[in-house]
């Protein structure tokens, strides 16, 4: 059995959506890939085919233009991203900011902007990080203070996925800067024409080179009261939390995937190079290494199929959710350092699909909650009574 189609929770339907976005990545993401790594971003035309596709769309209702399947095919379409080892397509954000607008907008917000992001006529991006605040999201700066019909959007963020491109982002911030965590709010900012909105640079990363991560600047930008996400003001701590279990389970599939990418890669190289008369299979150590490299793959995935089961279930808890963010990255980041270390040489040039592995790999543990946090979420359930 193909591991990528080895899930517990999969159908022949969801055989047949992984063999549909395998064929649409192999047509039209894989011919480009080099050209978009030089580039930087990928281009808006491959969103526009993909949501052609259904791909974007494949879990949002049909009356707002999707294929109203259950998530777990958007989990087929992550595996099939980590098949060709690739994590500069920033779908994972699209299809969190898509289920954040249908799961806490308004029906004439989703009316509005559902159907354009799943056909990927917009991209979408979510800004919460800012120049001085990751972690601790209650510190954020940006405000968004009402002026009539109006809210006037001031501050800037910084790492935003898709943000060189973003036609809609979902801007978290303070609409009551007196009242800390419960001044949070969610504007949608749609950057058409917005006066006063400012993409920074698309930032210089040590990986996901085709990801155009960026910062972004607001400088009085007017946006109407109609574009506070949900109907009340104060609630966007709660509404970013809504997601967050989704959030950590789709980061632990995106390191199922890549590790799963990594050691096919590395068993191709290792099955034919050799080493003092022998291929570099043949010695104890490779052997051993792959051995456990392949088992944790294995419990990974165990543990991820149990996860859908739960999220499936509606009783995916934040601890949980978690738990699979830090310890599948932290597999991750073990699994590509092994599958480099047995490529010698190879796996630092670039042209080695390992190379951009591992540069890809390293921020799994920050980004999505660096991991510290998920490490006190996991601590803190555990002194409950
Ligand atoms: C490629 C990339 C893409 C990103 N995409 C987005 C995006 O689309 N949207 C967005 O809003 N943000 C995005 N981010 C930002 C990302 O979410 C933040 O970088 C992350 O949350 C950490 O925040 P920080 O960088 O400000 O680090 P800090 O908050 O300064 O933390 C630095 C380190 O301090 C430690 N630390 C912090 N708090 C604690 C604590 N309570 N206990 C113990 N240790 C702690 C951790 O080791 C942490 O890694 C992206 C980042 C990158 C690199």
């Amino acid at each position: 059995m193909d591991s990528f189609l080895d899930h517990a929770w999969m159908t022949p339907d969801h055989r047949a959506h992984a063999d549909a976005v395998r064929r649409f990545l192999a047509e039209e993401y894989q011919p480009n890939r080099a050209r978009w790594t030089e580039a930087g971003v990928v281009d808006r035309a491959f969103w526009r085919k993909a949501g052609e596709q259904g791909i974007l769309g494949a879990s949002i209702p049909e009356d707002h233009g999707g294929l109203g399947l259950p998530r777990t095919f958007d989990l087929v379409t992550f595996l099939e991203q980590g098949r060709i080892g690739d994590s500069g397509w920033g779908i994972s954000v699209h299809n969190i900011v898509l289920h954040y607008v249908a799961s806490i907008a308004t029906p004439d917000q989703q009316a509005r902007w559902l159907p354009r992001l799943v056909s990927g006529e917009w991209i979408g991006a979510i800004a919460m990080t800012e120049p001085g605040t990751g972690s601790d999201l209650q510190a954020v700066r940006t405000t968004a203070l009402k002026n009539g019909n109006e809210y006037v959007l001031s501050g800037s963020k910084t790492f935003i996925t898709n943000g060189q491109n973003a036609d809609f982002i979902l801007v978290v911030a303070k609409t009551d800067p007196a009242a800390g965590g419960r001044g949070i709010s969610l504007i949608a900012l749609e950057t058409d024409g917005a006066e006063g909105f400012r993409r920074g640079r698309k930032l210089d990363k040590m990986g996901m080179r085709r990801q155009d991560t960026s910062e972004l600047f607001f400088d009085d930008v007017r946006v109407p009261r109609s574009n506070l996400v949900g109907d009340a003001e104060g609630r966007g701590f709660a509404q970013l939390m809504t997601q967050l279990p989704w959030e950590r389970l789709i980061l632990a599939y995106l390191a199922l995937g890549a590790s799963r990418c990594a050691l096919r890669h590395t068993l191709a190289h290792v099955r034919q190079r050799k080493a003092f008369g022998q291929r570099l299979m043949d010695m104890q150590n490779t052997r051993f290494k792959l051995a456990e490299v392949a088992t944790e793959i294995e419990v990974l995935a165990a543990f991820a199929d149990k996860l859908t089961a739960e999220f499936q279930a509606g009783t995916l808890t934040p601890e949980r959710a978690a738990m699979a963010k830090m310890w599948s990255t932290e597999m991750q980041g073990r699994t590509v350092d092994t599958c480099l270390q047995l490529h010698g040489g190879y796996g630092y040039m670039n042209e080695y699909p390992i190379a951009e592995l591992y540069a890809d790999a390293r921020v799994q543990r920050i980004y999505g909650g660096a991991n510290e946090i998920m490490r006190e979420i996991v601590a803190r359930s555990l002194d409950r009574d």
